[in-house]
């Protein structure tokens, strides 16, 4: 008996050789009909044995291809019509601009056996790829993907390799960067002076001697250059440090295979999920005792974790099959404020001092893109940055989005695109302090904008007005919605799941720009994207000299021991900051004038205040150094005594902490431990946001009991944790991020959310 039906599929199956996969599985299964990419998805029409339909629509979900991920899978019958072959059919587009904008993918286990084949034509070529790996995003000129607009335009193909792009059969059907050693780009190892010394397996070889004498190598990869050491090796992890000016902050590495990283870190079976995912992320894993066989102590200086990836290009893999080291420092090339490098020429300019030499290719990278970087929480990624793997993989919303642009937060800053029913988050763009910085952010804009191929409505932007995001919108020239940065933080954190019915937003953050003009950070707001009421937030004290106050924590403690505590506050600052003493006289003086002295009221500066009294970081040298010291020395799942803190105010709730850091001060000052004042320090503030919940519950039985955790300070997992846990335990739903950021990356997906609801867009007939 035949039967018939029409199979759709939602998810991400478009440009991940779904169609070819249909077509051989049809085949094998003896099922005619079609194939064809629509607005939704995939459609397939299937005729043939009901057995076989059957088998056909459970391969679909347990055999699919690599890349492509199966939201939704509907099958409904309909009439046979006697079809007799299977055919993949012409997309139906209706004219509208391809949807799809394929991510890079790390190298599949396929081509890797092939490289290592002696007997494979493409044995041991570096840029092998296929349908189910390799680079797409960052090679994109134009859309669709094909490869006239991609990078892969400056090589002919083979007869060879043409013949794979052309057999339906073959996994490289329409691999747009298909190529091999006869056809395809090639290494070359570059002295500072950019004359080549070196081609292909000699370039490969000359990075793998350097390497293992201890040079320090630029690798260029597929977002961008990479600076690689041996990582085991201390002296050259010293002079990386020494020349790139970075005295501590975590550098990443890259190990051999999973086998070795469990030699000097531990991972879960969640953390080899991840780590060997064709997003292959960096993943924070937390060190062993003693790693030092694989790892410098200065790789990652006083911190328990380290950032770990695998191999994730045929050369990165073809590094390690040479070398002897079994981990390399891989830390992203990019000039300290400035955008990852990824052409040679800058890579020439930029590093020279920093690199020996270079490893580079001619395949073109278009868009340069970071390393993503996620932490494994509760056996869910947790993204600190997102990035490479991860982008533009769009998110799906309730509301429709459609033509609104996010234009995110100075520092850390990402952008979004709203389409239909989806945001496309922008790469990690990081600090648009610098010139370069913004002109690689309004490049980057402007080609997601063109490959969405949205008409602009809206421009959401952060209400600071120095922002660099708000020259970035007046040149958009379109309507302008400022919001407040912490209801983005929180509106974010609701869209991250889903929820639109306002809730509390506990949002711990650096810096944000206040309704008051005032430097907020540790709020506790009630709303939706609709609006917000603030409830609570951190007493202000001055931060004397603005930006200086960030980067010297010290300062920024002193004022608040001689804001909060008069004469007191000024005596104790002198005995924990006995090297700068000749400058506290100043800072009162600053204080009492307000000159140069914005009043702040934040999670991370009151972490920096404290880091600073313990002595732990008194001048930060990488942003967010003070907070991530003081949370490292916190003694985890150890229950602490908080120490005394106030929370006065009525309607508008003011969390106090005096008290407190005058008992950190003293307890400083008598010799206590710090891993001892730092535990009981985190119990104060998880404290003092659950009290601040549990009393609002109470007075406003109305508001119910959910909770955003949301805000950069929720990096530091203890905080995080506890936080979560105590208020579960107090019977409120608590809910934090898991596919952006919780800090500023996560910033432009509330942005918009909160604008489209103003907006309250109204979806355009005909388009997803
Ligand atoms: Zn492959
Ligand atoms: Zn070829
Ligand atoms: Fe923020």
């Amino acid at each position: 008996m035949r039967e018939a039906v029409i199979v759709t599929v939602r998810g991400r199956v478009q440009g991940v050789g779904f169609r070819p996969f249909v077509y051989r599985l049809s085949k094998q299964l003896h099922l005619a009909g079609t194939v064809q990419n629509n607005m939704d998805g995939v459609r397939i029409v299937w005729e043939g044995k009901a057995a076989a339909i059957h088998e056909g629509v459970r391969r679909l979900r347990s055999d699919k291809p690599r890349l492509s991920r199966v939201d939704a899978l509907s099958a409904v019958p309909r009439k046979t019509s006697g079809l007799t072959d299977f055919r993949i059919v012409a997309s139906d587009r209706g004219g509208k601009s391809t949807l799809v904008i394929p991510v890079d993918s790390a190298v599949c286990d396929d081509c890797l056996r092939e490289m290592r084949d002696p007997t494979n034509f493409r044995y041991r070529y570096p840029f092998i790829n296929c349908t189910q790996c390799g680079p797409r995003y960052t090679i994109i000129e134009a859309l669709p993907y094909d490869r006239p607009y991609t990078s892969m335009k400056d090589f002919a193909m083979c007869r060879r390799c043409a013949a794979e792009y052309r057999d339906p059969f073959n996994r490289r059907y329409h691999a747009q960067p298909i190529a091999c050693d006869a056809c395809g780009p090639h290494l070359s190892f570059l002295d500072m002076d950019g004359a080549v010394r070196g081609m292909r397996e000699e370039a490969l070889a000359d990075a793998v001697r350097l390497l293992a004498s201890g040079g320090i190598v630029a690798v260029k990869g597929i977002g961008g250059f990479h600076l690689a050491c041996d990582a085991a090796n201390a002296a050259s992890v010293a002079a990386l440090r020494k020349r790139k000016g970075r005295p501590a902050k975590p550098l990443a590495v890259m190990v051999r295979d999973v086998r070795t990283a469990r030699q000097f870190v531990f991972v879960s079976t969640e953390e080899e999920k991840v780590l060997r995912s064709p997003e292959a992320p960096i993943v924070l894993l937390r060190k062993k005792a003693d790693c030092s066989r694989y790892l410098a102590e200065t790789v990652a200086p006083g911190i328990r974790t380290v950032g770990v990836m695998l191999p994730y290009t045929p050369l990165h893999h073809l590094l390690f099959d040479d070398g002897p080291y079994d981990c390399l420092v891989m830390t992203s090339a990019n000039p300290s404020g400035l955008p990852i490098l990824s052409e040679d020429d800058h890579a020439l300019s930029y590093l020279r001092g920093i690199a020996d030499s270079i490893l580079t290719h001619n395949r073109r990278i278009l868009h340069a893109i970071d390393d993503s970087v996620v932490r494994i929480n509760d056996a869910a990624p947790f993204f600190l940055r997102r990035a490479r793997g991860y982008v533009p993989d769009p998110i799906a919303t309730q509301a429709p989005v459609d033509g609104i642009v996010a234009l995110g937060s100075q520092m850390k800053n990402t952008f979004a695109i709203g389409r239909g029913n989806q945001i496309f988050v922008g790469p990690h763009l990081g600090d648009l302090s610098a010139e370069e910085s913004r002109a690689h952010y309004r490049r980057t804009l402007a080609h997601l904008m063109t490959w969405t191929g949205i008409r602009l409505r809206a421009v959401a932007v952060d209400a600071h007005p120095l922002y660099s995001t708000r020259a970035i919108a007046d040149e958009l020239g379109t309507r302008q919605m400022k919001v407040q940065h912490h209801h983005a933080h929180l509106v974010s954190c609701m869209a991250d799941n889903n929820i639109t019915a306002p809730c509390y937003g506990l949002i711990l953050d650096g810096t944000g720009y206040g309704s008051d003009g005032k430097t907020w950070g540790f709020e506790l707001l009630y709303g939706n994207a609709s609006g917000f009421r603030r409830l609570a937030h951190l007493r202000y004290t001055p931060l004397p000299g603005s930006d200086r106050a960030v980067l010297e924590p010290w300062r920024n403690a002193a004022a608040m021991l001689i804001t909060l505590l008069g004469d007191r506050g000024f005596s104790l600052a002198g005995r924990l900051f006995s090297d700068h003493r000749s400058a506290l006289p100043i800072i009162a003086k600053m204080i009492n004038r307000g000159v140069n002295c914005p009043q702040a009221g934040t999670c991370g500066r009151l972490f920096d205040a404290v880091s600073a009294i313990l002595g732990l970081c008194e001048v930060s040298t990488y942003d967010g150094e003070a907070a991530i010291r003081l949370s490292e020395c916190c003694e985890p799942n150890v229950a602490a005594e908080p120490y005394p803190f106030m929370i006065t105010g009525d309607a508008l709730k003011e969390i106090d902490m005096t008290p407190a850091l005058a008992a950190i001060a003293a307890d400083r000052l008598n010799g206590r431990p710090v891993s001892k004042i730092s535990t009981r320090f985190h119990a104060t503030v998880v404290e003092a946001c659950c009290s601040l919940v549990r009393r609002s519950a109470a007075r406003y039985p109305e508001f119910g009991r959910r909770v955003m955790l949301s805000g950069g300070s929720f990096n530091n997992i203890h905080l995080a944790k506890q936080i979560f846990q105590k208020l579960t335990d107090e019977g409120f739903h608590v809910y934090t991020h898991h596919r952006l950021p919780c800090g500023d990356g996560g910033l432009s997906f509330g942005q918009l959310t909160v604008a489209a609801q103003k907006l309250a867009v109204t979806p355009i007939a005909g388009r997803l």
